[in-house]
């Protein structure tokens, strides 16, 4: 589950600063490579490999050299730094290194994953958190395996015990019209939230086909055509659905 990185350094594919997107205030996102998921939808194909065209090599030095710059911005705006990918709990060694020294500068962090990891070689680093955003993109085990490479068992595991950690958690929903934007996978979704982390926020992320030009670039063949965007109005039904399970809904975008 983990790359051959270490904390000096590793495979990033952007730091990306002044993004409002990812947790509170102006924060910088820290995109990751390396993914063990293959989700057929991957708006990142770029973030699915250490190394390839559009990731480059950074040691942890500059990466705290590039986010000192910008701790005035988040100081003004309450932000802070995301860590993203790809999975940026891939590079553990790398991850730890950079969360322990953003952690000991007083920064915000927050963290967005695919829950697919070992939750004991990862557990100091979700400590650290003040926010956690994790994914939830389908219940039926067999659709998950089929439409990400992957089992959910794992995730669904790392979710109830990540929540344990007590820290403010958010359950994003990447929502694909024919894949997993139907009633029956999010009254499943809602029950499993309402039975297991009741206090975590939920987030819709509509699919898009951003990535597609990314795709090209790397010579990968591009998602399926079938994957559709859900309606504003399917993405309000689905909100209304939420709040009948006392779920609260937040959105970042
Ligand atoms: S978890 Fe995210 S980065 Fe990894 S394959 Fe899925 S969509 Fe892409």
């Amino acid at each position: 589950m983990t790359a051959k990185t270490d904390a000096n350094g590793g495979y990033i594919l952007q730091l990306q600063n002044f993004s409002v997107n990812d947790g509170n205030g102006i924060r910088t996102i820290i995109f990751m490579a390396g993914c063990p998921l293959r989700c057929a939808w991957c708006a990142n194909p770029e973030g699915l490999t250490l190394k390839n065209p559009m990731t480059s090599y950074m040691t942890a030095d500059r990466v705290i050299e590039k986010i000192k710059k910008q701790m005035i911005f988040y100081r003004h705006s309450k932000g802070g730094v995301t860590f993203s990918g790809g999975e940026a709990t891939f590079q553990t060694e790398f991850l730890r290194s950079l969360v322990n020294r953003l952690y000991d500068m007083g920064i915000h962090l927050a963290l967005e994953t695919c829950g697919y990891f070992s939750f004991d070689a990862v557990c100091d680093i979700l400590q650290k958190m003040d926010l956690i955003f994790m994914d939830c993109k389908l219940m039926d085990p067999r659709k998950h395996l089929r439409w990400t490479q992957k089992d959910n068992a794992l995730i669904h595991e790392n979710i109830k015990k990540t929540y344990a950690l007590g820290i403010p958690m958010v359950l994003r929903i990447p929502t694909i019209v024919n894949v997993n934007a139907d009633r029956d996978n999010m009254k499943e979704t809602f029950s499993f939230i309402q039975q297991n982390v009741p206090d975590a926020q939920l987030e819709f992320l509509p699919y898009h086909q951003f990535g597609e030009e990314k795709y090209k670039q790397l010579g990968m063949p591009l998602p399926e055509k079938s994957f559709g965007t859900p309606e504003a109005s399917l993405i309000e039904e689905f909100t209304e659905l939420a709040h009948e399970y006392d779920i609260e809904t937040v959105s970042y975008r």
